[in-house]
């Protein structure tokens, strides 16, 4: 286990998901970029682009038995991993935030030479705008302006969710890939669509929607530990699974919670049943990735081993 810090997380038809909420559509294929760094350390990164709202793929080799790394992206403290105890190989994931600005950045590890002597690399980054359109929609007015006792559970359901994604546990907790959490979907739509709710501007949309019938069962897109399981005044009926390392997967508005906080779950079991709890305009499943807090498109992580 490598040393990192611990403190710190297309308008479908005829409905709209309005969680707080990258662009639809195909990634551009972007060239992987590497740099061989002192001591043999070999730093590569999947692409040395990346638009918001996306993933980016790290990797470590060279690295000696015993050997500790930290890791930074964008200036935070960001965790990499042995692929196995004795491999020479760590891995990471990057994500970018939705609305992180348009700039340069880098990736940066640092690590112990031979003589104790600390030495880093890095690899710079380029964030570009996402595409993402702007809707205006219409919602009842307790979920654009809450009174009072509305606002205050806002506000804890706020500091709740901070808390979970504050917490990074330094394990693996996911097994293989990751799946969608529909069987026999696999699109979604609506990521980072920046939204007006009846007239006020309102955060972007973090999540992929998928529109399904009530009752439908969703399933966890990775195996992880449930972390919160409740009723959430935005979310409606809210799961969110801990699949270690600051990667976090979010599942709204169920009609039914089949989990309790502390479950572990493995990937493809039934958490819940889809539903229109909370702010919605009708039926679906709201699907939301978050890793090491930056709210990233879901679907990128489908089919990827992280
Ligand atoms: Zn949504």
């Amino acid at each position: 286990m490598e040393k990192i810090k611990l403190k710190r997380v297309s308008l479908l038809l005829s409905f709209a998901c309005l969680l707080p909420g990258p662009a639809q559509g195909k990634q551009p294929v972007r060239s992987a970029i590497k740099k061989t760094c002192e001591s043999g350390i070999v730093l590569k990164l999947s692409s040395a682009s990346a638009s918001q709202g996306s993933i980016l793929i790290g990797e470590v080799t060279g690295a000696k038995p015993g050997q500790e790394f930290s890791a930074e992206w964008a200036g935070q403290p960001m965790p990499v991993w042995r692929e196995s105890p004795d491999s020479a190989t760590l891995h990471t994931l990057l994500g970018v935030d939705l609305e992180k600005p348009a700039g340069s950045y880098e990736w940066k590890l640092s690590w112990s030479g031979g003589d104790g002597k600390p030495l880093t690399c890095s690899l710079p980054v380029t964030v570009r705008a996402g595409k993402f359109p702007t809707e205006r929609l219409t919602v009842e007015k307790q979920f654009v302006q809450p009174d009072p006792e509305q606002l205050k559970r806002v506000e804890e359901d706020q500091k709740k969710t901070k808390a979970i994604y504050d917490t990074v546990t330094p394990e693996v907790l996911w097994k293989g890939k990751f799946v969608v959490p529909l069987k026999g979907v696999s699109t979604g739509g609506n990521f980072g669509r920046r939204r007006v709710l009846n007239g006020e501007a309102r955060s972007p949309h973090a999540g992929v929607d998928f529109p399904s019938p009530t009752g439908t069962p969703v399933y966890a897109a990775q195996s992880g530990k449930v972390v919160l399981a409740e009723n959430l005044y935005y979310s409606g009926n809210t799961v969110v699974i801990d699949h270690g390392y600051g990667i976090h997967t979010l599942y709204a508005h169920l009609s039914e919670i089949g989990v309790h906080a502390g479950d572990l779950v493995e990937v493809s079991a039934e958490i819940g049943k889809v539903g229109a709890t909370g702010r919605v305009t009708g039926p679906h499943l709201h699907w939301g990735l978050t890793i090491d807090h930056a709210r990233v498109n879901a679907l990128q992580i489908v089919q990827r081993q992280p």
